[in-house]
């Protein structure tokens, strides 16, 4: 990857990426059998773009793509239940210009957010490889270096919180080892012998999905605090 490149550029090679052979596979094999309350649908089924305000100062981090939401619309979360929920979440505190979003064409507009996953490909039982995992961290790590504003990282459950952290030990910053639970805020400063001081806010949270939604274990109000945590943190508040 060339060292001088612009977000907009990163994202285009994201759309255009093969690195993953089985993923590859797959997505052409989700548009092949599409269910039936989707078959008027053109799916993307391409690698997805992480998209939002450039200069935002809060970024999430999600998983990976859902085969029938995301990889059918062509927008991260976009048309998908815990997309319904992030989205409406970041409506509530003012990060994006509207409580849902279905469809890529819809106006749906990121403010001060940006939303970014480990893996931008739809994997089989929503379960990444390792490998693959790994293939995709340098988009990640692009990310990081040209969201310079980013003050507050949320990732979205326990697989990204730990992948975050990885991703931040591979840019050779020190992170002490933390542990994963709802709510959880810690306070990083990251800094390697060649680059200034950046100091970032990580908060945890559950991740959306319909297994923690469904079965109550993340409601919306434990949900909505997360993000009253990110705004507090953000105007210094908190
Ligand atoms: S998961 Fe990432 S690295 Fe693998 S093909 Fe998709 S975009 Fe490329």
């Amino acid at each position: 990857m060339k060292a001088e490149i612009s977000l907009k550029e990163l994202q285009d090679m994201v759309v255009r990426c093969r690195k993953c052979p089985r993923l590859v596979d797959y997505l052409k094999d989700i548009s092949k059998h599409k269910p039936k309350r989707y078959r008027d649908w053109n799916y993307w089924s391409k690698p997805l773009p992480s998209f939002g305000d450039p200069n935002a100062r809060v970024l999430i981090v999600g998983l990976a793509p859902a085969a029938q939401g995301g990889n059918r619309t062509g927008r991260m979360f976009t048309g998908d239940r815990s997309g319904e929920w992030l989205f409406n979440a970041l409506y509530q505190f003012g990060f994006a210009n509207q409580s849902n979003s279905l469809r890529r064409d819809d106006d749906f507009k990121l403010n001060d957010g940006y939303i970014t996953a480990t893996i931008r490909c739809a994997p089989p039982q929503n379960k990444p490889l390792p490998e693959e995992i790994e293939n995709c961290r340098p988009y990640f790590l692009k990310e990081l270096d040209l969201l310079k504003n980013i003050k507050v990282i949320v990732p979205l459950g326990q697989i990204a919180f730990a992948q975050t952290l990885k991703s931040l030990k591979s840019k050779g910053f020190d992170i002490p080892s933390l542990s994963f639970g709802h709510g959880r805020i810690y306070l990083l400063s990251l800094r390697t012998q060649h680059s200034e001081l950046r100091t970032i806010t990580l908060i945890t949270t559950y991740h959306p999905s319909q297994q923690n939604t469904q079965t109550g274990k993340l409601t919306r109000p434990m949900f909505h605090r997360i993000f009253r945590m990110v705004k507090k943190k953000i105007e210094n508040k908190g």
